[in-house]
């Protein structure tokens, strides 16, 4: 009995501390804001780089007559809309295959892209995954790089006859999800790895080089013409789909997010013009940090364990790749305060035996007698024979961590929402209510594993953005799904830049 004690109070202690009341996220989304002007006012004057990505113009499939209407309302009143720009989009008429190669997480995808017709409308689509073998995660970047050139090669072959004459050099769009600085849209040097990847003879290098150099090694005939963030990539395909789309979140194995901002707010970058007025801007948010975010003893504990430690804080606390290890952490701290689990299992002791996906059927499942927890503490924990009463503590626990990454990341996408003066806080004046306000239509495009697979976290995340937001401004911001667009989306990105060095 005092030891069920002991274990109600590592479990309270959790609780409190991953608390996560409105008025936290609001000061989260607050933080979120300032670092974003920071990152933009200086190099290194944050710890969100606010890459530069040199896509300036994003590709719209509606159809019209193909003028693009952009409102940029930011930090002014939304009311007023003081700076209203058009930019006016050439009518593409790309025809054609195009190729993209998605590199970032777990998998790699190779993508072939049909277009044609007016505005470079998609008619078809074929996508090929494949898991990244891990020893080539933390290899050499030939062995890495050669690995994808051939799988590139054979998804190549496969192309049906004809689609591309064999006089005409196909056009490659890559998708690289790691921080990278730009110079332009086709080149970059890769700043540091993530989310398990460690190629330490690749930092500093440039990146469509290594795979250029690869592909040359290969004897395929294919020019890397736009080197793409996959938040980029899923902003792209979400504007084609729909111009209100402002920003994309990807949340899978690690997260980030990118957005649509104004060229003359990126004061580090003075003097720069482009047609549209505006760019993508690469927050590369995993690495944003806030005294306001609720840190627990096992977040520093997993921090300390891991490669890139003092590095990816927010990423750490929220995606997929750190949710299970989490929960594990907490689990094993509990097994030592208790014998609750039965005699000690060494399983326990692995760091990332639980992955995320296990650790959400657990917490989603809905048998009276959590028959999953019972099988999966059974098979991946081999932790067996424990009462019911125990099971349901586990899935309190995936409650709580998963509860808390839902929320944090419902208060950054607030956050950027809040730079860009869509958060309906702008028009707050004297004498008028927040419902008074005009709020545009804001569309977010999102995607990634943990988000689209993990009911729970989905929701969580919903609830969170209503709570943040209030109902009235909620109503009109609208996530949206893409499918894919880390990888369609530097399809389309090619036919933009195609004609640009
Ligand atoms: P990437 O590895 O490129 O980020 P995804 O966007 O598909 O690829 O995300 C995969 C990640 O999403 C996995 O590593 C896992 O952490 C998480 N995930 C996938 N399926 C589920 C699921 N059913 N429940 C919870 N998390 C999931």
């Amino acid at each position: 009995r005092r030891k069920w004690k002991r274990v109600m109070g590592v479990l309270r202690e959790l609780e409190e501390g991953c608390e996560t009341t409105v008025g936290r996220l609001r000061q989260v989304v607050d933080a979120m804001a300032v670092e974003m002007h920071a990152g933009l006012a200086s190099e290194g004057g944050s710890k969100l780089k606010m890459l530069l990505t040199y896509v300036d113009n994003l590709p719209s499939g509606v159809s019209g007559i193909g003028i693009d209407i952009k409102f940029f309302a930011f930090e002014l009143s939304i009311y007023t809309m003081s700076s209203v720009r058009l930019t006016f989009d050439i009518v593409m008429n790309e025809k054609g295959t195009y190729y993209a190669l998605d590199l970032g997480g777990t998998n790699f995808r190779v993508l072939r892209v049909q277009l044609g017709g007016q505005r470079s409308s998609i008619l078809d689509k074929d996508v090929e995954r494949q898991t990244i073998p891990q020893h080539l995660m933390t290899g050499t970047s030939e062995d890495l790089f050669d690995f994808i050139a051939s799988s590139l090669q054979q998804f190549v072959e496969k192309e049906g006859n004809g689609s591309t004459p064999s006089f005409v050099r196909r056009e490659l769009g890559f998708t690289f999800s790691f921080p990278v600085k730009q110079s332009s849209v086709s080149s970059g040097l890769l700043l540091k790895w993530t989310k398990g990847f460690a190629i330490e003879d690749m930092v500093g290098k440039e990146v469509c080089e290594c795979l250029q150099q690869a592909l040359i090694r290969k004897g395929l005939d294919m020019r890397v013409a736009a080197l793409v963030n996959d938040t980029v990539g899923t902003l792209a395909l979400g504007h084609y789909h729909d111009v209100d789309t402002v920003a994309a979140v990807i949340i899978g194995t690690g997260t980030n997010a990118c957005y649509l901002e104004r060229t003359d707010a990126i004061i580090k970058c003075q003097g720069l013009l482009t047609s549209s007025g505006g760019m993508v801007v690469n927050m590369e948010w995993g690495n944003f940090w806030s005294s306001h975010l609720p840190r627990t003893s096992y977040d520093i504990d997993l921090d300390a364990n891991s490669p890139n430690p003092n590095d990816q804080g927010f990423e750490k606390m929220i995606s997929g790749m750190y949710l299970g290890d989490i929960v594990r952490r907490v689990v094993l701290r509990m097994s030592q305060e208790s014998d609750i689990f039965g005699p000690a299992s060494p399983r326990l002791s692995m760091p990332f035996i639980l992955r995320t996906p296990l650790m959400a059927e657990m917490h989603e499942d809905d048998s009276p007698e959590l028959t999953e927890v019972a099988r999966i503490l059974k098979d991946v924990l081999e932790i067996s024979d424990v009462p019911l009463k125990v099971r349901k503590l586990i899935v309190r626990i995936c409650d709580v961590v998963t509860r808390r990454a839902a929320r944090l990341a419902a208060a950054g996408i607030v956050g950027i929402l809040k730079k860009i003066g869509r958060d309906g806080s702008g028009g707050i004046t004297s004498g008028r209510s927040r419902s008074d306000i005009k709020m545009r239509r804001t569309v977010v495009a999102i995607e990634g594993g943990l988000y689209t697979s993990y009911t729970m976290f989905r929701e969580y995340l919903h609830e969170a953005l209503t709570e943040i937001l209030g109902e009235d401004i909620a109503q009109h911001v609208i996530l949206k799904v893409t499918e894919d667009g880390s990888g369609t989306g530097a399809a389309l990105l090619v036919t933009k830049f195609l004609h640009r060095k």
